[in-house]
């Protein structure tokens, strides 16, 4: 063989090889989609709303998705979206993103970065960031209903793509559930929803079998003290003190009461009291987040935050019981083992093997727990959104990339954006596949 004729038999088989790529021709499909899920995106990321105000943000979605030719219902549990793609008989199944966005200010000084203001339900002027990246979520969402659309002979049933509001405030999915998300339209025999982050490169994605997130509850504890005169602290009842004693008390719980290597976490993430140096005030007031994994170490250690404040108020002759109030909470999103094995398979075919993941539970919450305790099984998987050079060189310094929340977080658009499609679309044809 000449070396002419061994490139070009080389080149063929590289050719063969290439077109007989499985997602090859999805790929074109996505590419086609991407332009205008890209113009959505950085309109997203520029005009981000806070939770249960996704006006703009569900109008946006709703036009755009009626304009693939989707059955769009608005208003759904607040600002949510429904639409439904109807194709035959068949299996209904859930695409689920979110709307919202948070109050932080953006640094990541890209040329698209949020410069957005806008009033909190308690009436505060906060700065909004899309610092979750909801924004891609829903770009995604659009690319893949665009793919779906214009692919109506690679599957047959019911498609649902939601636009859920206020996930941050974990209200929100309850809320659509409540407006008759599973009444109004019909109930999904598969839910399916993604998220980016940045401990996975672009390119991936990663999924848990089972617990995939934790279990979140929300508490607000008041301790009552006496107030008085910062010098004389022997005629009042520092609750600042108290609350302190408290803080500390509290961390004991995760430390020597909870069985070591099981998962909880007790935030507390603020504590408010006072108004001057040399006041002691009346009361003390902290919010607290709790985190846990199983349904027994949650109980566990609520009842012990309880014990642990209600004795600590006690022993700093607090003038009454101090106030616990339970105002949030979800369970952990479970994934469905044997559907996650099934899908898995899937990804896999659609996005190379070393491209699916295996990730263990995160310790962050979601709502969308409410669709599975529905009995929508699901997968709700992770999709990479760290730069993969960037990444890999935080990690040769042991560093981790900004995280979700953070007010650098900058996920890398284009291959995540485009990966995120590729999975959905693979993952939707799959489950309508069946009759
Ligand atoms: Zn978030
Ligand atoms: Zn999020």
């Amino acid at each position: 063989m000449t070396k002419t004729t061994f490139l070009i038999l080389a080149l063929l088989a590289a050719s063969v090889a290439f077109a007989q790529r499985p997602g090859d021709s999805t790929s074109k499909e996505i590419d086609a989609a991407y332009p205008a899920a890209h113009d959505l995106y950085l309109d997203l990321h520029q005009h981000p709303e806070l939770s249960a105000q996704e006006v703009q943000t569900a109008a946006k979605l709703a036009e755009r998705l009626r304009g693939l030719g989707y059955e769009v219902t608005e208003h759904v549990g607040g600002t949510g979206v429904v639409a439904l793609l109807k194709n035959g008989a068949g299996p209904t199944v859930m695409l689920r993103t979110e709307l919202d966005a948070l109050p932080v200010e953006e640094k990541t000084g890209l040329p698209y970065a949020s410069k957005v203001q806008a009033k909190d339900d308690a009436g505060r002027e906060v700065p909004v960031m899309h610092a979750c990246g909801h924004d891609l979520h829903m770009a995604t969402l659009y690319a893949t209903a665009a793919v779906m659309a214009r692919s109506k002979d690679t599957w047959h049933g019911t498609l649902m793509l939601i636009g859920q509001p206020a996930e941050e405030t974990i209200g929100g999915a309850r809320a659509m559930i409540k407006d008759g998300l599973v009444t109004r339209f019909p109930k999904p025999d598969f839910g399916v929803a993604l998220h980016v982050g940045n401990t996975l490169p672009a390119g991936t994605v990663g999924i848990t079998p089972g617990i995939y997130d934790s279990n979140a509850d929300s508490e607000r504890i008041t301790i009552y003290g006496k107030g008085g005169h910062g010098s004389a602290p022997h005629t009042a009842v520092d609750p600042i003190v108290i609350a302190a004693k408290t803080i500390v008390a509290l961390q004991t719980i995760t430390s020597r009461e909870v069985r070591p290597g099981e998962f909880a976490v007790i935030t507390v993430g603020y504590i408010r009291a006072g108004t001057k140096n040399n006041i002691i005030p009346d009361e003390a007031e902290m919010g607290l987040t709790i985190r846990t994994y199983k349904a027994e170490v949650r109980k566990q250690v609520l009842a012990a935050i309880d014990r642990v404040v209600r004795g600590e108020s006690m022993a700093g002759g607090a003038t009454r019981e101090p106030l616990i109030e339970h105002f949030e909470s979800t369970n952990s999103v479970f994934n469905d083992p044997a559907l996650a094995e099934r899908l898995r398979g899937v990804l896999e075919a659609a996005l190379g093997k070393q491209n699916v993941i295996t990730t263990g539970p995160i310790t962050a919450s979601e709502d969308y727990s409410a669709f599975v305790e529905l009995g929508i099984p699901s997968l709700y998987f992770s999709l990479g959104g760290a730069d993969p050079a960037k990444l890999a060189e935080a990690e040769r310094a042991g560093k981790m990339l900004p995280s979700n929340h953070s007010p650098l977080f900058a996920p890398d658009v284009e291959p995540a954006l485009k990966t995120g499609v590729a999975a959905e679309v693979a993952v939707l044809r799959n489950l309508l596949s069946q009759r």
